[in-house]
């Protein structure tokens, strides 16, 4: 048989303050019933909350997140706009006299700067064989290389 609670007893409530179900002592009861309870964890008194009684507020949660996951990515306006920007803050850096001019036989080192007659200056952004990526004005295209 369990021992009767009363007060000055612990017991498990759930909390106001911490928002889980600690470990509370009795403060005041109502014949059987416990009406008022400390908590140990954070010390605050408060009217007592039966620990099952808030596992309804987990229910929205997961409605949302299976929502979410139906929605495609929405891609902004222009794909292109943060290489873009990407390119105007990094040129601003570079020496557009030190430019290679672009050549498919050309190998080209990380950040280097290159001049491409149709595509104008263009930041090296990764070298592989046979194909370079570079950061043009308007945007990042794939050229071919050594
Ligand atoms: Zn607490």
């Amino acid at each position: 048989m369990v021992k009767k609670l009363s007060t000055g007893d612990i017991t498990e409530a759930r909390c106001t303050r911490c928002q889980e179900v600690m470990n509370h002592t009795i403060v005041a009861m109502v014949e059987e019933k416990i009406v008022r309870v400390q908590c140990n964890t954070c010390n605050s008194v408060h009217n007592y909350r039966s620990p099952l009684a808030a596992k309804k507020a987990a229910a929205p949660k997961a409605a949302s997140a299976t929502k979410a996951k139906g929605v495609p990515r929405v891609s902004r306006k222009d794909p292109a706009a943060g290489e873009k920007q990407e390119w105007a803050e990094q040129i601003v850096k570079m020496q557009p006299e030190l430019a290679i001019a672009y050549s498919m036989e050309g190998k080209y080192k990380v950040n280097s700067l290159v001049k491409h007659t149709t595509f104008g200056l263009g930041i090296v952004k990764r070298q592989s064989p046979g194909k370079v990526e570079m950061l043009f004005a308007d945007g990042k295209k794939m050229l071919k290389s050594q």
